[in-house]
């Protein structure tokens, strides 16, 4: 996303713009995705919540997302819903395809499957390295299939500071799926569980976070990347459970009506990567937007497509200033 939003607002601003795409397609994870762009409401509820980000990197984000939700709403992307559904995070919800779609057309031209030096000033915007985590660490990939660090690389080779972290931004899944189930298939209902490793450990004590972005993350701590769901007949019966479980593959029958079900932690973005200014600079020359970008969800969950909306304008807007 970030990539497509700072050339769109590059060429809005007059500038020719190259866009080099890896993959075979645009718009990345974001078209895979909800489609929900949002922030908590409360600025000081965003730093309850990521407490290990960059409180002035969250202020940009928090302050510049309901002009940059406009911005979008012009380009013609298409809003279904006006509102998030939880009281304490407002935003929109756009239709995937139709936002991309948007983006795409005011980008310009997008050479796919590009590879080469890109020059500068570059915009650096390639989406993290969840696929590259994941390989290393035995998990589920829940992101778009060409997100590897090559970005994060890159500045790094261009004199850009490295913003560790190992946290991610995951869901538990049933197993692999095919990426248009990645949404309707994650295994959002850890709540109502007892959760148990194949040590027969329950390794998550209290209750997960309302993102369960904390749960997954403990999964991938345990043997395997994996573990059960137990759920009594009680909670199968709730809606939250009962609309993920036909996405199941491995299960078991508990006594008294229950079932156990196979959970794998998946990884959608990564939380470490370049250190960058309120304007989205990471060195001379070069500017880094979206999830490649590190020091805003750190500690907790916000929005990856917000960070990408926000960033992709402020690079463009910073380099054309
Ligand atoms: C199933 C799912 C649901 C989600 N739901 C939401 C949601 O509702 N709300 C939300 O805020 N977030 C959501 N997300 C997360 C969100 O999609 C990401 O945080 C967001 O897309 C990150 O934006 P980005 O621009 O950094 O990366 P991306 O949108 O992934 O774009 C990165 C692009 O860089 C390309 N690329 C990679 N390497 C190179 C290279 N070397 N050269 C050139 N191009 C390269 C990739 O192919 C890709 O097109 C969801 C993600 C998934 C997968």
């Amino acid at each position: 996303m970030a990539g497509l939003v700072a050339a769109a607002r590059a060429r809005e601003l007059g500038a020719d713009v190259r866009v080099l795409e890896k993959g075979s397609r645009a718009g990345g994870s974001m078209l895979l995705s909800s489609g929900v762009i949002w922030r908590y409401c409360d600025f000081e509820e965003f730093r309850r919540q990521c407490p290990g980000g960059d409180p002035s990197l969250q202020r940009l984000v928090w302050e510049r997302l309901d002009d940059a939700l406009d911005w979008l709403g012009r380009l013609g992307a298409p809003v279904v819903e006006r509102d998030t559904e939880r009281a304490f995070t407002t935003g929109r919800r756009f239709e995937p395809r139709g936002l991309t779609a948007a983006l795409v057309r005011a980008a310009g031209t997008i050479e796919l499957a590009a590879t080469g030096e890109p020059e500068a000033p570059l915009v650096v915007a390639t989406g993290g390295s969840p696929v590259r985590l994941a390989r290393e660490r035995g998990l589920l990939v829940r992101s778009n299939a060409w997100s590897e660090g090559d970005g994060i690389g890159l500045a790094l080779q261009r004199g850009a500071e490295a913003l560790a972290s190992d946290e991610f931004y995951g869901r538990a899944m049933p197993g692999p799926v095919p990426e248009e189930q990645f949404v309707a298939a994650s295994q959002l209902y850890g709540r109502f569980a007892r959760r148990v490793n194949d040590l027969g450990e329950e390794f998550f004590p209290g209750e997960p976070s309302w993102s369960e972005n904390d749960l997954a993350q403990a999964i991938a701590a345990q043997p395997g990347g994996r573990a059960w769901y137990e759920l009594d007949a009680a909670a199968l019966e709730r809606p939250e459970v009962a609309d993920r479980i036909p996405f199941a593959q491995e299960t078991e029958p508990l006594p008294g009506g229950g079932l156990r079900v196979r959970v794998h932690a998946a990884v959608t973005h990564t939380y470490g990567g370049v250190k960058v200014d309120e304007r989205a600079r990471a060195a001379d020359g070069v500017w880094v937007a979206g999830v490649d970008a590190g020091g805003i969800s750190n500690g907790g969950y916000a929005s990856g497509l917000a960070q990408a909306l926000v960033l992709g304008l402020a690079a463009a807007e910073s380099i054309s200033s």
